[in-house]
């Protein structure tokens, strides 16, 4: 969620990056900073909270230079103070690093720095960046040579910018995967840094897009760009066309695309400080209230949602029951309010919203409480009417949804329901110490394994392509699975106007094998779980009835190939937290589908976005 900004050129760079910096403000951060390179020295600026409070320590004590890099904060390793603010610097105080995302090796690769004598002046992650930097740089290396060498080393998903008085003039940015935009704008004369198109907008329309592996070397004069083995690449300059709001698409042709892109970055933010170190259990934020006492108290939960989130409810029961043990019902919130159900002394009902402003849950949620239920919501927008009904609140941290489709929503919704139902094992003994801590470590992995999946979205798109016209599609899974099913149906639904069904695969013999002949496409999620050999079962019936059958399988199933005709790809993982995975593929076929129909993805027929009506 954090926001990146720089200039090299003729001009002072103070004003430029604090201009940048307000543009991306409206994400909301918790802490921002700049370092300005200067006749071989370099100047930093921090403080702790909103921007204002940057904007009043530059005032009082201004900064010159004509090359510099800025910062807004959402923080992820270490609290939001003003000594964890970015940029962090060397132990010379030379070169300075700013940094989207998280360095998953971070802890390995300080050690040994400690060791030789490295002093660390913060708790994040990222600064061990600047320091590793600090080391090639004293063989007088380029910076970009240093960051060549160090970049590489790094585990997780970063965008990364540096700047250093040892060689002036220069901002040199990378990018390790899909965390974080990095965009040069270029001027004339000068040139520009950005995570986000509208912060170049004012002074430039021309940009170039720095991709995954990708280097950027930027100087006032010009702009090289280098693959990881230091190879210049010829990029291809574009010209922006569009309104602010479409800006805001950066560079991708829907919102719905943008936001697909974005999972492995929103689900590091809503993973951010959730787990604490020492003892390795989870913790919510002080929005969620319920004690330990509570905890161990309740004895029922029902989850409520409506559309993709009543999915992600689903998943939830499959997650609450299995680690916490206790009794989940999913409910239908426009069901719910109207049919008098019982609630009971320890139950706590939890609904999911992104908008915190559905009508229908929180009608549902209203009945809850009237009958004496405890509310907890997981909900994406802060204030919301959700979040001020709710006793307890678990903040999804996706950023502003904009398509009407949710998907980063969802993803964030599965996260935070792994964390909760790890939580409650772990407060209710039910969970044990060696396997809870596995499943976290894995959790933590989900960002990088999401963006492994979104790689694979040419393939998609062409499969996408290949299916467009079919009338119907039918969607088969089992377990905690079975309700990626319904919701990878749900998605083709809403967008392509197509009928889809999705189904619990062990259903089909009950009357859904009727509808199978050549013309229906089977999407089957076949993953090696505990349910591989029945779901193999189950696709073998659908092709003995000459079903089309396209499987999302784990990439090293070799036995799959024989039992579907086409397959996509997903990285292996924990059963329970598979759904976040298996659903991206889905995401991208509808939304391909979609497109290649020429419907208006973001905007479905019929359909709207935060529905307050009932
Ligand atoms: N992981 C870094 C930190 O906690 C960067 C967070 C961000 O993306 O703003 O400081």
């Amino acid at each position: 969620m954090c926001g990146i900004v720089g200039y090299a050129g003729p001009q002072q760079a103070l004003p430029l990056l604090m201009d940048g910096l307000k543009r991306l403000e409206y994400r909301g951060y918790d802490s921002a900073g700049v370092a300005i390179q200067h006749d071989g020295v370099l100047e930093i600026r921090r403080a702790e909270g909103k921007l204002a409070n940057l904007a009043a320590v530059v005032a009082k004590s201004p900064a010159a230079g004509a090359t510099g890099i800025g910062h807004t904060r959402w923080a992820t390793h270490g609290r939001p103070n003003e000594q964890n603010a970015h940029p962090h610097v060397d132990c010379g105080g030379v070169t300075a690093v700013i940094h989207n995302g998280i360095i998953e090796n971070f802890e390995a690769l300080k050690k040994p720095l400690v060791d030789k004598g490295h002093r660390f002046m913060s708790e994040t992650d990222t600064e061990v960046v600047v320091h590793l930097i600090e080391d090639e740089l004293k063989s007088g290396k380029s910076l970009e040579d240093a960051a060549l060498a160090v970049v590489p080393t790094l585990e997780g998903a970063a965008a990364l910018a540096f700047v250093s008085a040892k060689d002036p003039g220069k901002i040199v940015a990378a990018r390790i995967s899909n965390a974080g935009g990095v965009i040069v704008g270029h001027g004339e004369g000068e040139n520009y840094l950005a995570s986000d198109i509208p912060a170049l907008l004012e002074h430039t329309r021309t940009v170039s897009y720095v991709e995954p592996g990708e280097f950027a070397v930027i100087t006032a004069g010009g702009v090289r760009f280098l693959d990881r083995a230091g190879t210049q690449l010829e990029k291809a300059k574009t010209t922006i066309t569009w309104d602010t709001v479409s800006a805001a698409k950066s560079g991708y042709k829907h919102f719905m695309l943008k936001e697909i892109h974005e999972q492995p970055r929103v689900i590091s933010d809503t993973l951010l400080g959730r787990v604490d170190r020492a003892s390795g259990r989870v913790v919510f934020d002080a929005d969620l209230k319920l004690t330990d006492d509570a905890v161990r108290a309740l004895d029922r939960i029902t989850l409520l949602g409506c559309g993709t989130a009543g999915y992600a409810a689903l998943v939830g029961k499959y997650l609450i029951e299995r680690l916490a043990r206790i009794p989940c019902d999913v409910e239908i919130p426009s069901e719910y309010r109207y049919r008098d159900p019982v609630v009971t002394k320890g139950q706590l009902v939890i609904s999911l919203t992104q908008s915190g402003e559905t009508v229908d849950t929180l009608a549902a949620m209203e009945e809850g409480k009237k009958r004496g239920a405890r509310l907890l919501t997981f909900v994406n927008v802060m204030g919301s009417q959700a979040s001020r009904m709710a006793d307890d609140v678990i903040y999804l941290h996706a950023g502003p949804e904009i398509s009407v489709a949710s998907t980063k929503a969802y993803s964030t919704m599965l996260v935070d329901l792994y964390l909760f139902a790890i939580f409650l094992g772990q407060r209710r003994g039910t969970l044990d110490p060696t396997a809870g801590g596995k499943l976290l470590a894995e959790v933590f992995h989900l960002p990088t394994l999401v963006d492994a999946v979104l790689r694979e979205e040419p393939k998609i798109k062409a499969l996408a392509y290949r299916h467009h016209q079919a009338k119907d599609f039918l969607y088969l899974g089992r377990g905690v699975n079975y309700p990626t099913a319904l919701e990878g149906a749900h998605k083709l639904k809403e967008l392509s106007y197509s009928h889809a069904e999705g189904t619990a695969a062990g259903e089909m013999k009950h009357g859904i094998n009727a509808l199978i002949d050549e013309s229906l496409p089977v999407v089957a999620i076949v993953l090696q779980d505990s349910t591989y050999k029945k779901m193999l079962s189950n696709i073998q019936e659908v092709r003995a009835r000459a079903g089309a059958v396209i499987a999302v399988a784990n990439d090293d199933d070799e036995e799959i190939a024989q039992n579907a005709s086409e397959v996509i790809r997903v990285p292996k993982t924990n059963e329970l937290l598979s759904p976040a995975l298996a659903v991206v593929p889905l995401h991208l076929f509808a939304y391909h589908v979609a497109d290649r129909r020429g419907n208006d993805v973001d905007q479905p027929r019929n359909l709207a976005k935060a529905v307050t009506v009932e």
